[in-house]
């Protein structure tokens, strides 16, 4: 890489942090390129997990004993990172659930009982599954119409044709910050104000930009933003819902349970405040508490760093790609996306590649990426998917342009 991007980031050393990618697939070294489907984990954070349960394993928020006490602090400090990091204003407008999923179905249930059938909500065409399918249910559920924002050929959400889709019936605005398909980084900040200004509340979906990007909740002005750790260096299991206060202490409980209460009787149960409303059951402390190291890991290296790393990654990777003949990428150009390369090569299937890249080391992901709209956009079964982290080398893209070259010699 140039002098720069060495300048940019202490990549033998960050390497170091991830025992993982010293491991070989298939005899030969691991080069894993999926990051958007699951980042890897640093040893600080894998450290975390066992620190935990070797030295303050205990159920939270319910213990007189002292070892209760330590596993709520250690639990409501990792809540308070995830505040500082996305800069909510208060730690109890910070749920913490299972994942984006979770977190987008809390909210989707919540709307049931206050959605009419007059309503209207807006999807973008570029979201993940899981920010379409609980949409879907809502509207059976209410009654209510789910309209889509069109994207472009180019990847790009049609923003004037979404200035005409809302109106004064729009209550609520889906639309994820970063697509995992695509790579594309959407202007949420202008959607948001759009949504705003006809009084319709904004979801963001924060999965795919949470490990590129540090979004500011406060500046946005985002009503709900979703995030999950696995993306982040964090553990698989846990994540985070954001919702603005006044917008959590409208909407009902998502599950009944323990904690989540003030107060039960038979004839009648009190719901317990912010943040536990939404906090029934035992929740993942462990992968709670090493949320917040991932987000320590992730701030100790800087999210400008990563990101002026990745973008040199990605610029270099999509020339090299672009050398090879029959290769068509997806999406916008390096400059308003993320470190996501989705790509086909003419006449062949996506999955056929992905298996000859797995057989000499290289992890990508091939199909509909859990967005099949997209998919249907461009009228094919699916892509390639190249993501990369702040933790892979150019050294590793000079190997997967090999590798595919090779594959694609072997197919045709
Ligand atoms: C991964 C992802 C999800 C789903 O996240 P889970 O951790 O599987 O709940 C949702 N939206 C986007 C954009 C994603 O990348």
């Amino acid at each position: 890489m140039t002098n720069t991007s060495e300048q940019l980031l202490d990549i033998e050393k960050i390497r170091k942090d991830f025992p993982i990618l010293h491991r070989e697939i298939n005899g030969k070294p691991l080069v894993y390129f999926d990051n958007a489907a699951t980042s890897q984990t640093p040893k600080q954070v894998i450290d975390c997990i066992v620190d935990y349960y070797e030295t303050k394993n205990a159920n939270i928020h319910r213990g007189v004993h002292s070892l209760s006490q330590i596993a709520t602090d250690a639990y409501e400090a990792a809540r308070e990172k995830v505040r500082a990091h996305f800069n909510a204003e208060h730690s109890h407008e910070i749920i913490l659930t299972s994942g984006t999923t979770h977190s987008i179905n809390l909210v989707a249930n919540g709307y049931a009982s206050i959605l009419k059938p007059e309503d209207e909500i807006l999807v973008s065409a570029m979201e993940h599954h899981s920010n379409i399918v609980p949409w879907q249910i809502l509207c059976q559920k209410t009654g209510a119409t789910l309209k889509v924002i069109p994207m472009s050929h180019k990847g790009e959400l049609e923003m004037e044709t979404y200035k005409g889709l809302i109106n004064e019936n729009t209550k609520l605005v889906f639309v994820n910050h970063v697509s995992n398909a695509l790579g594309t980084i959407n202007p949420i900040k202008e959607i948001i104000e759009i949504a705003h200004d006809v009084g319709a509340k904004v979801l963001i979906d924060g999965a795919q930009s949470a490990p590129h990007i540090k979004a500011d909740v406060q500046a946005l002005d985002v009503d709900y933003y979703t995030v999950s750790a696995h993306k982040i260096c964090g553990p698989t299991g846990v994540g985070m819902l954001y919702g603005k206060e006044d917008l959590l202490n409208m909407l009902p409980p998502y599950q009944g349970g323990g904690e989540m209460i003030a107060e039960v009787t038979f004839e009648k149960t009190t719901y317990a405040g912010l943040p536990h409303k939404f906090e029934a059951g035992t929740p993942n402390i462990s992968g709670g508490i090493a949320f917040g190291a991932a987000l320590d890991y992730m701030n100790s290296i800087g999210f400008d760093a990563i990101a002026a790393y990745e973008m040199e990654l990605l610029k270099y990777a999509t020339s090299e790609l672009q050398k090879i003949e029959g290769v068509t990428i997806y999406g916008t150009s390096p400059e308003h996306k993320t470190a996501v390369l989705s790509f086909n090569i003419e006449n062949l299937h996506p999955y056929d590649i992905g298996t000859l890249l797995d057989k000499m080391g290289i992890a990508v992901r091939t199909g509909h990426h859990c967005a099949q709209p997209i998919m249907e956009f461009y009228k094919i079964p699916g892509t390639v998917r190249a993501s990369f982290a702040f933790y892979n080398t150019k050294e590793e893209i000079d190997a997967f342009i090999t590798a595919l070259k090779k594959a694609k010699s072997m197919l045709l």
